[in-house]
């Protein structure tokens, strides 16, 4: 074979390399005793023994016909020094290298088939990264767009709230302008009261109608809206909101209270 001295040179250079059973799902590290065969394979003594106790004998690796007397032999891995020392001798020089040749080609192959594996497994975790990688920058984007819509949902919705503040703002200045009318008829109607009873006590056209100011005659007619009550309406708040509707209909209780008392 042309690539031996290379593979050798690549064998040799490579002192770490074991072999592994050739069982896909096995693969231990072979030590002592190993089941090698001739289409190249090697497998771990517990494995060996068991797939080849059958006939006929099939390699487990590569399906090959192992029928032949030699076709699987079980080895020790690392011989002793006698054996080393007397298994090839006697046998001319052609036949000690044809055998080294063969036993070279059998680790060469080994060799080749793992590192073929390798690249295999490797090419598989690459893709496999770049799987990931491609499903992470999807994740990142759609989460990307999830936060870019989550973000335009809340300007929208402050762009909603600062339009209810307006809103509110207005509503709550309008309730203010009614309360200072509602005070200034108060004012009127109260000053219109006492001009009727001093009228009435009194003189019945002395005394104007149309300025709504009144001069006190007495300390129980000065105008009772300039009191507590008066204070509440111009105060802000939600309390005092509802304090205006409490007195959304004051003319006729007023009226009322007015009968009454005469
Ligand atoms: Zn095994
Ligand atoms: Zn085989």
């Amino acid at each position: 074979m042309s690539n031996t001295p290379a593979t050798f040179r690549t064998a040799m250079s490579a002192p770490k390399f074991t072999l592994l059973c050739n069982l896909h799902n096995c693969r231990a590290k072979l030590s002592g005793f190993a089941w090698v065969t001739a289409c190249s394979h090697a497998f771990c003594d517990q494995h060996g023994s068991e797939e080849f106790s059958r006939t006929p004998a099939i390699c487990p690796a590569c399906s090959s016909m192992l029928s032949g007397k030699l076709d699987v032999l079980r080895t020790e891995l690392a011989p002793s020094e006698q054996y080393k020392a007397m298994v090839l001798v006697g046998l001319r020089p052609e036949t000690v290298l044809e055998i080294s040749h063969k036993a070279l080609d059998f680790w060469t192959y080994q060799v080749n088939q793992e590192r073929l594996l390798m690249e295999y497994s490797l090419s598989r975790a690459g893709g496999q990264v770049l799987q990931m990688e491609k499903f992470m920058i999807q994740q990142n984007q759609s989460k990307e767009l999830e936060l870019n819509a989550l973000r335009g949902e809340i300007a929208s919705l402050k762009k909603v709230l600062e339009e209810y503040k307006r809103k509110y703002s207005e509503v709550l200045e309008r309730l203010n302008e009614q309360n200072r009318q509602y005070q200034k008829l108060q004012g009127l109607l109260d000053s219109l009261r006492m001009h009727t009873l001093g009228t009435r006590e009194k003189d019945p056209i002395s005394h104007s109608f149309t300025t709504g100011l009144v001069k006190p005659r007495s300390p129980h007619s000065s105008p009772s809206f300039l009191g507590s009550e008066g204070d509440r309406f111009f105060s802000l708040g939600p309390e005092n909101n509802k304090t205006f509707f409490q007195f959304s209909t004051p003319t006729r209780d007023r009226t009322q209270t007015f009968i009454k008392k005469n």
